[in-house]
């Protein structure tokens, strides 16, 4: 038992999320970098920090009232937990203070099951249920024990990491939101952060904020911004309560290609520019552009794409020309493209000649009708392959500029636009491109704006998620 004993007092890393979170903001509690480092003297440290803000709630009648932070948290975290039994009303501070201490005390070695923790297979300190493992927690996302069952088996060092999640948490809405991943040197910093906001919120009473759309997608978006390292994993938000009334569990992950790519709005220059336009055109009357640029990085980056070009359609509509952000943008547009939705790199150039083909022969129009033409053809509905058709005759008798190849879509184009797994996107991508040229080649449409009207019912059209 010796042996066993020692090793109680080191943390490791599992393969349950939040033990991982937890095990980070217990390390940061002590101001630690890694929980792995923490030595047996920090890890009773960080668990006597815990405790002593636990201690804090005896002497708190209501969760509302100052000093209650952890109280409040309790009914989300550890219903039915010694620090908030059904009769705490009657019970003095002293007899509270006794039983959170009796609570998160290591169980005496003599009381051990003799059996392996779950996640660590290190020796098991007890088994617990519910209370300390919270959902989310345990393997299969349950954590009702079976009647007759004793429980989960866990080591000290893990439960402690599952009491210290919330603070690597953000508690609000009755929720608790928690951003993980498997990338240690992503999730490490990303924790700390939300310990110190942890600490800070349990300082002030509460304050009842207006809701904000994708708040905690959007917390995600910012800590992967922020980041400086290249992201190596997805990145995980877990959303849960564990509470008698409600128990919630919701799991989201935005894949490592969207997250790197994100944090290289950052990281590169060229892509710095555009990404403040690329986040407005997401938006909607109600939903702020940047938050579902964050919703849809989680649940359809392909949908960012789309509503890009939908929007510079719409902005086509209303002023009557194609609009210099176009530029802005090309070089997120075909990054994403490749980085995030794997689209060929030779298929991209492919279009992107199309495109420059294609404003050649619009361009030689300053009336807007050709090009409305071209962008009703590609809408859903649209005959494209007619409309090229068309054009191919009249591209190669008598509008081809000098230097242009005879052939307006070899075949190699033809199977992108209308042979391919892809095809839909690849055709968004050419009404891109075809404005990117246009923009390049300077073109200055005049004439009716009625005409532009209708290209305002094409963008809706293509926003749509078709595939
Ligand atoms: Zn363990």
């Amino acid at each position: 038992m010796t042996d066993a004993f020692e090793q109680q007092d080191r943390v490791l890393l599992t393969a349950s999320p939040l033990q991982r979170v937890g095990a980070f903001a217990l390390a940061a509690l002590v101001r630690v970098p890694h929980p792995e480092q923490l030595t047996a003297e920090q890890f009773a440290a960080a668990v006597a920090v815990m405790t002593r803000h636990l201690l804090v709630t005896a002497d708190v009648a209501k969760a509302a009232d100052p000093g209650g932070f952890w109280l409040g948290a309790s009914y989300l975290l550890w219903p039915n937990s010694k620090m908030n039994p059904t009769a705490r009303g009657k019970q003095s501070p002293d007899e509270r203070r006794e039983l959170i201490m009796q609570w998160r005390a290591m169980p005496d070695p003599a009381s051990w099951p003799g059996v392996p923790c779950v996640y660590c297979d290190r020796p098991a300190c007890k088994w617990f249920g519910k209370v300390d493992i919270p959902l989310g927690a345990s393997s299969e996302h349950r954590n009702t024990t079976a009647p007759g069952h004793e429980g989960t088996a866990l080591c000290y060092p893990c439960v402690a990491s599952l009491w210290a999640f919330p603070y690597g948490a953000a508690l609000s809405g009755g929720r608790a939101a928690v951003i993980h991943s498997w990338d240690d040197s992503f999730l490490a910093p990303v924790t700390q952060v939300a310990v110190q906001r942890t600490l800070a919120a349990a300082q002030v009473p509460p304050v009842k904020s207006k809701p904000v759309s994708y708040a905690r997608e959007l917390a995600v978006l910012g800590a992967v911004r922020a980041y400086g390292q290249r992201v190596c994993s997805g990145v995980e938000l877990f959303v849960l309560s564990n509470s008698n009334k409600e128990q919630f569990l919701q799991c989201q992950e935005m894949g490592q290609p969207v997250a790197e790519w994100l944090r290289s709005t950052v990281s590169r220059t060229d892509r710095r520019a555009g990404y403040r336009i690329l986040a407005a055109a997401q938006g909607t009357r109600t939903v702020p552009g940047e938050a579902f640029l964050a919703k849809r990085a989680f649940g359809d980056p392909a949908a960012i794409l789309h509503r890009v070009i939908a929007y510079l359609l719409d902005q086509v509509s209303a002023r009557g020309a194609v609009p210099v952000e176009v530029t802005v943008l090309v070089p997120l547009v075909y990054s994403y493209c490749i980085e995030v939705l794997n689209m060929d790199e030779k298929d991209i150039a492919r279009i992107r000649d199309l495109a420059r083909r294609l404003a050649a022969l619009l361009g030689q129009d300053s009336r807007p009708g050709p090009f409305g033409g071209f962008m009703r053809a590609s809408a859903k509905g649209g005959d494209l392959y007619g409309w090229f058709r068309s054009r191919s005759v009249d591209w190669l008798l008598k509008s081809r500029p000098a230097g242009m190849p005879r052939v307006l879509l070899p075949v190699q184009d033809y199977r992108l636009l209308f042979d391919d797994d892809s095809a839909w996107s690849h055709r968004r991508l050419l009404v891109f491109a075809v404005m990117e040229a246009l923009v390049e080649a300077g073109w200055e449409p005049k004439g009716a704006t009625e005409e532009f009207e209708e290209i305002a019912e094409i963008a809706a059209d293509l926003d749509k998620n078709e595939s």
